[in-house]
């Protein structure tokens, strides 16, 4: 059941999950088309346009501050009555109708359009090897792989400590390793270390994390960024060189799933982003309207 703190329906045509450029063009060209849709951001969109000092080449608005360019597509989604809805997604899957979820609260979409951005953070070393070894994204997900066992958290942000509570829970260890300046909800029997990560290591499976001071013995390594990688956003999502793999119409290899922005790869520019949002709205509409053609 959607939560009723935000303003989420159930079900949607279509779900833009992404709010900066990409995702808001996006919105943009699904309102002019009359779609049923959510626009779903995480807090502050986008954090990259805020920190261009200066942008010279978003055509028709020369040396024009990052921060005044996210000033004007707020203002423009307001005049055409496009809320933003504060949610971030951890996964989508596939289906008639796709699932998204935060882990707690679940709604459907006809299609998705992705616009989530890249991240500039680095894989730490061994994370790709034993990824599904041990090595997750989403602990309430696996988390109960690891009952009884120890498991240890790398966490970017505050919303990464109901995670670890609720693994305080049901392991009978677990680690925290903070990314972040403050801590605000952490259950006591959580062990804090404020410590750089060196490495994961294990031959087949996890086996232990290696700090900077000490290593921890650990059945698994849970890395939870502000960012959640596409390819583990959506299981079977095929990437080319790191990026969503999309064709002209930003269609990727799942039908009803289009991709737009930097996460569909170089060129990194705000025309580009918003370019492609539009287009994949475009497409998403097409293929929406495929559809109802289908289903009448
Ligand atoms: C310092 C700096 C200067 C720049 N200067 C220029 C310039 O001068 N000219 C130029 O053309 N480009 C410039 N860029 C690049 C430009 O900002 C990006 O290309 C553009 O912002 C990409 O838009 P996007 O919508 O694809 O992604 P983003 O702007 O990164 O937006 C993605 C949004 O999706 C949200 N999101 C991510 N994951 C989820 C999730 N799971 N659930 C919900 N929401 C999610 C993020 O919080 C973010 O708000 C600059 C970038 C930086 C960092």
């Amino acid at each position: 059941m959607p939560d009723k703190k935000f303003n989420l329906k159930e079900r949607y045509e279509l779900a833009i999950v992404g709010c900066g450029p990409a995702g808001m063009a996006a919105a943009l060209n699904a309102k002019i088309r009359n779609k049923d849709f959510v626009l779903l951001g995480q807090e502050f969109c986008s954090p990259k346009l805020a920190k261009a000092a200066q942008v010279d080449n978003f055509l028709g608005f020369p040396e024009i501050k990052g921060e005044e360019l996210r000033q004007r597509f707020l203002q423009h989604l307001k005049q055409m009555q496009i809320e933003i809805v504060p949610w971030k997604v951890t996964a989508i899957y596939p289906g008639e109708p796709f699932t998204l979820t935060d882990n707690k609260v679940f709604i459907q979409a006809d299609a998705v359009i992705i616009a989530t951005g890249v991240s500039a953070q680095k894989l730490f070393k061994g994370e790709a090897e034993l990824l599904g070894k041990g090595v997750g994204y989403c602990a309430t997900c696996d988390g109960p792989l690891y009952r009884n066992k120890t498991v240890a958290i790398i966490a970017y942000e505050p919303e990464a400590e109901d995670e670890a509570n609720y693994l305080a829970g049901i392991c009978s260890q677990v680690f925290y390793i903070p990314y972040y300046q403050e801590i605000k909800r952490l259950d006591e029997r959580i062990i804090v270390k404020k410590s750089k990560v060196k490495e994961i290591s294990g031959v087949t499976q996890v086996e232990k994390l290696v700090l900077e001071q000490e290593d921890l013995a650990v059945d698994a390594v849970f890395i939870l960024r502000e960012y959640v990688p596409a390819e583990q956003l959506v299981p079977g999502l095929e990437m080319e060189k790191g990026a969503i793999k999309v064709n002209h119409n930003l269609e990727t290899n799942i039908p009803g799933l289009f991709a737009a922005g930097d996460c569909t790869g170089q060129l990194y520019q705000l025309l580009k982003a918003a370019g492609e949002g539009a287009t994949a709205a475009l497409s998403a509409v097409k293929y929406l309207d495929g559809l109802k053609g289908k289903n009448q």
